[in-house]
């Protein structure tokens, strides 16, 4: 772990009663943003001994939007953290952010289809459902309450100031060139023929972080393991609960909610094949579940740069260089290690190394996620059973919030 100075993880008013007023938008520079992560991956090694020491004190929440299968970012960006935690000790909450796919698609479309797919991923990863509790939004109605004072906690400006939320944005089909087909994207996201993308950006779209809030406050999550994209969202959190603990204290004085801590992993931010973020609606992923033969395919197309020579350099090569990351991960190898062993046998090499190391790392989880799959209403009954859990303790906690907000009839 390096110790690059850092700032905050996104600019935030000071807290106090009430919403900040308007703060001056500051450009968004390489500097800010290596710092914060920096700080963050600091915090998160501090959050990762004290884990060691009291896992039962920790309660964990975390999910997934179901708009596809998950993939190898997920798993070594946050997936492996959840069942490593589940494994220690700690309370595990693993919620399915259906809502969150209206963020920028026109239809949920096969929405049914993607939850118990993911219920599926969960399982054959190893979250175990008599410890841990898998939910959907849209099964907790408890927890879409809470969004509602929430949202009177954050300015608009500090929606808009959001990074990860201004890069989706920018990934929104533009009004300049029609859709592809009429509904929007051929992945489903939404477009709004001729209409410019910043006039087409939804309300649901700027105010997901705060939804996000409500998720993890729900269940009083105080650890939040994600990939770096989510970092802006935690703080969110972070800000949302101590203002809503200031302006509302709760029995005695005492806080209501936690502030939770993000919890990275040591690959925040894994690329895909063509050199961006992975991501499930990039078309750039290697699900957990594809074939071998698919991953052999996917990987042979992936971006690699004009260098014969394999090195891993991060900043300067970073297609290659998430390529030997990603072999390295599945052999538990340290990649400078693998980078030079691949060195002369250049891409060619470096391609087939990933490939096995990719397929034989998952093969326990492919295997076991087919066996589940047999029983096809098992992914259902699990689903149904976390969502009365989280259910009732969402429940707890908004009796306790509308207590604290003085609503009581
Ligand atoms: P979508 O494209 O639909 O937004 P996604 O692939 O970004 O899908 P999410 O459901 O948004 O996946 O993210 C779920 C969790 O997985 C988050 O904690 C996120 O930080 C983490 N994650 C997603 N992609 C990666 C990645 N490439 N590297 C590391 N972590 C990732
Ligand atoms: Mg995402």
């Amino acid at each position: 772990m390096n110790s690059i100075p850092g700032g905050p993880l996104t600019r935030s008013a000071a807290p106090g009663r009430g919403v900040a007023g308007p703060a001056a938008p500051e450009p968004e520079t390489s500097a800010t943003v290596s710092g914060s992560l920096a700080a963050a991956l600091r915090r998160s090694a501090q959050v990762e001994r004290q884990v060691g020491e009291e896992p039962r004190r920790f309660r964990v929440l975390t999910g997934d939007r179901p708009t596809g299968d998950l993939h190898l970012g997920h798993y070594f960006g946050t997936l492996r953290n959840r069942v490593r935690l589940q494994d220690a000790g700690a309370e595990l909450f693993v919620l399915i952010a259906d809502y969150q796919v209206l963020t920028d698609r026109d239809a949920a479309g096969a929405i049914g289809g993607h939850v118990l797919s993911l219920v599926l991923d969960y399982l054959a990863t190893g979250v175990d459902p008599a410890r841990s509790v898998i939910f959907a939004h849209s099964a907790v109605p408890e927890l879409n309450q809470l969004l509602l004072p929430f949202l009177s906690l954050v300015t608009e400006g500090e929606l808009r100031r959001n990074p990860t939320v201004k890069d989706e944005i920018a990934r929104l089909p533009s009004g300049g060139a029609p859709p592809r087909t009429p509904r929007g994207m051929p992945d489903g996201r939404a477009g709004v023929p001729g209409m410019p993308r910043q006039a087409s950006v939804n309300g649901l779209m700027l105010t997901y972080p705060v939804h996000q809030a409500a998720d993890i406050l729900a269940c009083k999550g105080n650890l939040v393991p994600v990939g770096q994209d989510q970092l802006p969202h935690v703080e969110v959190t972070r800000l949302v609960a101590r203002r809503f603990n200031d302006r509302y204290p709760g029995a005695g004085g005492a806080p209501v909610f936690p502030e939770p801590d993000a919890l990275l992993s040591e690959a925040p931010l894994l690329l895909g094949t063509d050199g961006g973020k992975m991501s499930k609606s990039r078309g750039n992923a290697i699900a957990l579940r594809a074939t071998a033969d698919e991953t052999a395919r996917l990987v042979r197309g992936a971006k690699t740069d004009a260098l014969r020579h394999i090195s891993y350099d991060p900043a300067g090569r970073p297609e290659v260089s998430s390529l030997v990351l990603l072999a390295a991960l599945c052999l538990d190898r340290d990649p400078a290690a693998v980078a030079a062993e691949i060195g002369g046998g250049g891409a060619a090499l470096l391609k087939r190394t990933v490939t096995e190391a990719v397929n034989e790392r998952l093969a326990p989880v492919r295997a076991r996620r087919a066996e589940l799959a047999a029983d096809p209403g098992y992914a259902m009954r699990v689903l149904r059973d976390g969502c009365a859990r989280a259910r009732s303790a969402a429940a707890a906690t908004l009796e306790e919030a509308r207590d604290a907000m003085g609503m009581r009839y």
